[in-house]
């Protein structure tokens, strides 16, 4: 499957020097050039809906991976409700819009002669470029993670991939009666309900094939950061003793010889240890001088999504400094990827962009067949000069249910073809 994706990629996509050989330069047809670095849930939809609203601009997308592996969905994976292939797709599809695909790391970004590196070699000129990279970790800021995880005793499993694909084996070998530890870092972080999700469902599936095991939750947070009531109520309900939450947790280290977790004033053991750590704007968003917030998030201005730091450069996603009660989820990067599309093509015909009003929706299972949800709406405030949520708009779940959870999956497949297909 893997190497068919890869083939696949290899051949619909062209190396920067094949592309400026086939006149990759601005054609006198073309409206404009804009590269896209990143083909997760916000590039990949900014390429093509650029190509949707404007066949006029020519769009270069840059992916480092051969294909895309969804993160969510990808908690049912370690549950063993779903598989990998169930949640992986090809790019293939982008093509039939114009997008030109580059299967390669953008390395570099010189923003006066708006130009971005490549890690093979080759440069892609832009008029307009949008970076899309989700985020890095900061395994440096817990002791002993980058040692651990390379020996395969600590994973993270927060990029779906092959670390999802490890961390199910992990949790199909560990013993009736082991321990699987999550810990999970303070807000902000990529998808705040689901550390909560996977607690759950990872529940649910010792409850069926472990029934001793246990699920501990160290949470650097006071609390729940999303959906709160409702997850207390299904843990409660579904899975009494087999979830241990704890708040105000935070790890600082990690022994994977002992698979120890040292949190500040404890030190936990456990037969898995699963420990997401603080995240930040992926590295080229540093290299491209966007990073404008604590070192680690992207300010935009949320009518275009250009960055506030370098001009013609559009940020979205988790890279985002997140406007006001907005989450770093699939739902948003989607939505971003369209304000921004938006506003390029306005601007490469010489409008003047509109601001647009976006929703999330963002689902969890908390069972194999029950889910739950939180939505919002999010709009441009002048006075505040920014997006803020619709007073009234959106909310959770009246309660788990398995409506939810066939809406869950139908949001997933919907998001993946909009994004992809
Ligand atoms: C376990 C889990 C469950 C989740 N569940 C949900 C959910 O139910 N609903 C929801 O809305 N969200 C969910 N999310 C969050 C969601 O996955 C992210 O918010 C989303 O992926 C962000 O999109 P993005 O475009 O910012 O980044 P990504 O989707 O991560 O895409 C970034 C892409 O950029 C590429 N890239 C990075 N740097 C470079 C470079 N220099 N050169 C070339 N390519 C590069 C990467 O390879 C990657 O393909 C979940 C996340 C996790 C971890």
């Amino acid at each position: 499957m893997k190497n068919l994706k890869r083939r696949e990629f290899l051949k619909l996509s062209v190396s920067a020097a094949a592309l400026a050989a086939a006149g990759c330069a601005t054609t006198a047809k073309s409206r404009g050039r804009v590269v896209v670095v990143g083909a997760g849930f916000g590039g990949a939809t900014a390429a093509k809906y650029i190509r949707l609203w404007d066949p006029a601009i020519e769009v270069t997308l840059v992916e480092r991976d051969s294909g895309f592996v969804s993160c969510p969905v990808s908690n049912l994976v370690l549950a063993g409700f779903t598989g990998m292939s169930d949640i992986s797709r090809g790019y293939s599809a982008l093509r039939s819009y114009g997008v030109r695909l580059v299967q390669d790391e953008a390395v570099g970004v010189d923003a006066a002669k708006r130009t971005v590196r490549l890690a093979r070699g080759g440069e892609l000129p832009y008029d307009r470029l949008v970076i899309s990279p989700g985020v890095d970790f900061n395994f440096g800021e817990i002791q002993g993670y980058e040692g651990a995880m390379q020996s395969g005793r600590v994973l993270h499993a927060w990029k779906a991939g092959p670390q999802t694909a490890a961390l199910r084996r992990q949790l199909e070998q560990m013993p009736d009666g082991g321990v699987y530890a999550l810990s999970i870092p303070l807000a902000p972080y990529r998808c705040p309900p689901g550390p909560y999700e996977r607690a759950s469902v990872i529940a649910a599936y010792f409850r069926q094939a472990k029934p001793r095991a246990k699920v501990l939750v160290l949470d650097a947070n006071p609390d729940i950061t999303s959906k709160a009531g409702l997850f207390k109520a299904a843990w409660k309900d579904l899975y009494g003793a087999t979830i241990d939450y704890r708040p105000n947790s935070r790890a600082i280290g990690v022994d994977g010889g002992s698979r120890t977790i040292k949190l500040e004033l404890d030190d936990i053991k456990a037969d898995v240890l699963n420990v997401v750590p603080p995240q930040s704007a992926g590295d080229i968003a540093v290299k491209a001088g966007v990073v404008t917030t604590n070192n680690r998030w992207c300010d935009v201005d949320w009518r275009t999504m250009e960055s506030k730091a370098v001009k013609g450069v559009h940020v979205l996603g988790d890279a985002t400094l997140s406007a006001p009660a907005m989450p770093k989820s699939a739902s948003m990067a989607n939505n971003h990827a369209k304000i921004a599309a938006a506003a390029i093509v306005d601007l490469l015909n010489g409008r003047e962009p509109l601001p647009l009003k976006i929703l999330n929706t963002c689902y969890s299972f908390v069972s194999r067949s029950e889910a739950i949800r939180v939505s919002s709406v999010h709009e441009w405030e002048p006075g505040q000069g920014t997006l803020i949520a619709v007073k009234g708009s959106g909310g959770v779940s009246a309660a788990r249910s398995a409506p939810e959870a066939t809406f869950a999956w139908n949001w997933a497949r919907t998001i993946w073809a909009d994004s992809l297909s």
